[in-house]
């Protein structure tokens, strides 16, 4: 069945991060913009499944072409799981990164490194028309560090210390970081099952 491939995302860097992974199959892999600009869909679900088939749907509709979307975010255990499905947005409607991150440490100021675990959670969804959706989650476990290290990346990785290692994903090599971030796993996975469609 290859054609072409939607990606459903804005976040430049992620559709680019996204394309790598996929590229090489037997699909013309498309970021949105490669087409006209749309709005936005609402992220109001409250899963990472439920934003991610959402804005798969939304960017597959629209252009009547198979789309994948993902959502992903940040779950501390010693915040009940917050930031969550809340990440973008965890300081505020602004949603800056380093607004988000400060807040993040103010939250765990005195928490103790034992107890400051962590993980990343990515949620990607296939939509095409005449199939069902295929979804698949990546996660990675790790600790929040005490304060921002590295200048890589997006988000927080500044503050992320994936386990066994001893360095954030924003002071890593991005392949190092792909390699074993949830993004990396959940696309790697969807990235097999669009070899096995072709
Ligand atoms: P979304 O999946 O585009 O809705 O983004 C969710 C939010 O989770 C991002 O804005 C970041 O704050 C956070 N996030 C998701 N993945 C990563 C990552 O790989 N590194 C750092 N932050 C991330």
């Amino acid at each position: 069945m290859p054609e072409t491939l939607v990606i459903g995302s804005n976040n430049q860097k992620k559709a680019r991060e996204l394309a790598d992974i996929l590229a090489g199959l037997p699909w013309t892999v498309k970021t949105l913009a490669d087409f006209s600009p749309m709005a936005e869909p609402v992220e109001d679900g409250d899963t990472f499944e439920a934003n991610a088939l959402k804005k798969a749907r939304y960017y597959g509709d629209a252009l009547g072409l198979p789309c994948v979307a993902d959502d992903s975010g940040l779950i501390v255990d010693a915040l009940g799981g917050a930031p969550g499905v809340q990440s973008a947005r965890y300081a505020g409607p602004e949603c800056r990164d380093d607004k988000n991150v400060e807040k993040l440490l103010r939250a765990l100021d005195q928490v103790p490194w034992h107890e400051r675990t962590a993980r990343f959670v990515c949620c990607a969804a296939f939509v095409a028309p005449g199939r069902e959706p295929y979804i698949t989650v990546g996660t990675v476990e790790g600790h929040i560090a005490a304060a921002p290290f590295g200048d890589r990346g997006f988000g927080y990785d500044p503050v992320f210390v994936p386990s066994p290692h001893e360095h954030t994903f924003a002071e890593m090599e991005p392949d190092k970081k792909h390699a074993i971030s949830h993004r990396g796993r959940a696309f790697r996975q969807l990235r097999g099952y669009l070899e096995a469609l072709a």
